[in-house]
């Protein structure tokens, strides 16, 4: 089959390699009908994070049942389905408790395991024609429709983004008439303010400095704040104290919570230096955040700051240290959770209301590629919304054609 390969930082290939076949009884080998670029994929690609050449990238997979082993149950060939990113077995300890981001028996490194990423098992990625699937039954979403029809850009993003969003907003106990701060319009933070608006959030605030992304956001009626054009803290903060002036019944007290109580971080270990946009500084967006939430609120860091290997951007973040401003989270209360997103706790609920039509993520969708534009996507998308990169706001490739 033709797959991308990661052939070195930088570079993408199409190879020819050996087709999937089923190894245990409880596998599936799926024809990909789409399959995603994610930012997580660019830690890899950048060499942030390390990866062997020749591995196939991609964990933002759905398409058709191919294959059946002996031992599935409750899928057939021919199948509709997503894949969470997350690879679990559904029986271990963790998996058992809902936490199958972190199951114990995918993975022989680390808790929690994955497709087509390092260090998180064994499993050869979605950028491809076909792909197996390890406990199916247990793996698969079933999904209604067929290949290419009006849900297929809406059911890819239930793979990663849809559900790493919603995950992020409830690590940030977004709730009913929330105020909401999210750093990085990316994927991951367009699905968070789509996630936030549909727990019913009141007020969401949104930075980036890519223009397309922002306005992509504005259409969810986000409040876009651009970091190349002012302070993203004094902007916030600014705007938050205007709007509680406006609030006829202050109790007394309340403008020292003149910040959010909800704080997002969709933007990850690469953040950009805001005093020189053109160099990263890792805990720039904690270091704002912090700033931003107030006393009692609480943040979700979904942005990876995972780096094993050497790779990582300064000394620090190389070993995976960060200077985490403890002190302020500690006197404001803040909660702070963290780690990959358990897909399968949500993606049933939010492929329902996909069903439903009460939320359209795929307009997030700007280009549907074959395999052959893969290398050339990789090099728009590494660009996140700016220069030639400004309108790959989420690439789809459909190996399949
Ligand atoms: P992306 O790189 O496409 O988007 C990140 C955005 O952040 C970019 O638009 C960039 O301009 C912006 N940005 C950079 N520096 C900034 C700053 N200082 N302030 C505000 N914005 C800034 O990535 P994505 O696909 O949206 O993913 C975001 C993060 O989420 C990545 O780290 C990704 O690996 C991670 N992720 C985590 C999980 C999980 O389960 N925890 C799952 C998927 C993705
Ligand atoms: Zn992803
Ligand atoms: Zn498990």
């Amino acid at each position: 089959m033709k797959a991308l390969v990661f052939a070195d930082v930088g570079r993408m290939e199409v190879r020819e390699v050996p087709d999937p076949v089923i190894e245990q009884d409880n596998d599936i080998v799926v024809r990909v009908s789409s399959a995603a670029i994610c930012g997580s994929d660019l830690h890899m690609y950048q060499g942030r994070t390390s990866a062997q050449p020749g591995m196939i990238f991609g964990h933002e997979i759905m398409g058709v049942v191919e294959k059946v082993g002996n031992g599935v149950q409750l899928l057939k060939e021919g199948d509709r389905v997503s894949l969470p990113f997350n690879v679990s077995c559904g029986t271990c300890f963790n998996c058992c408790r809902g936490f199958v981001n972190a199951c114990l028996s995918t993975n022989p490194k680390l808790p929690g395991g994955g497709y087509g990423y390092a260090d998180l098992g064994p499993y050869r990625g979605g950028q491809a024609e076909l792909v197996r699937v390890p406990f199916a039954d247990f793996n698969a979403l079933k999904l209604p429709g067929t290949p290419g029809d009006r849900w297929e850009d809406d059911f890819i993003m239930l793979s990663d983004v849809l559900p790493t969003g919603y995950h992020s907003c409830i690590m940030a106990d977004v709730c009913p008439g929330a105020s909401v701060a999210i750093f990085g319009a990316g994927p991951v933070g367009y699905m968070a303010t789509l996630s936030a608006f549909l727990l019913d959030a009141a007020e969401v605030y949104v930075v980036d400095r890519s223009e397309v992304r922002l306005n992509k956001v504005a259409e969810l009626e986000a409040i876009p704040v651009d970091f190349s054009k002012v302070d993203p803290v004094q902007f916030i903060l600014n705007a938050r104290k205007e709007n509680l002036a406006i609030q006829e019944s202050f109790r007394p007290g309340e403008e020292k919570m003149a910040g959010v109580l909800c704080g997002i971080d969709a933007v990850g270990y690469q953040a950009l230096n805001r005093n020189d946009p053109n160099s990263e500084k890792s805990i720039q967006v904690i270091e704002d955040l912090v700033q931003i939430v107030d006393a009692t609120g609480s943040i979700g860091l979904i942005g990876v700051y995972f780096s094993e290997d050497p790779g990582g951007m300064d000394q620090n973040a190389r070993q995976g240290v960060f200077n985490i401003p403890l002190g302020a989270l500690w006197a404001k209360g803040i909660k702070v959770g963290t780690g990959q997103a358990p897909v399968k706790r949500y993606n049933a609920l939010l492929r329902d209301a996909i069903i439903q039509d009460r939320i359209h993520p795929g307009k997030l969708v700007s280009h549907r590629l074959r395999l052959e534009h893969g290398p050339e996507a990789y090099e728009k998308f590494v660009q996140r919304g700016a220069g030639e990169g400004a309108e790959y706001t989420k690439v789809i490739l459909k190996p399949n054609g």
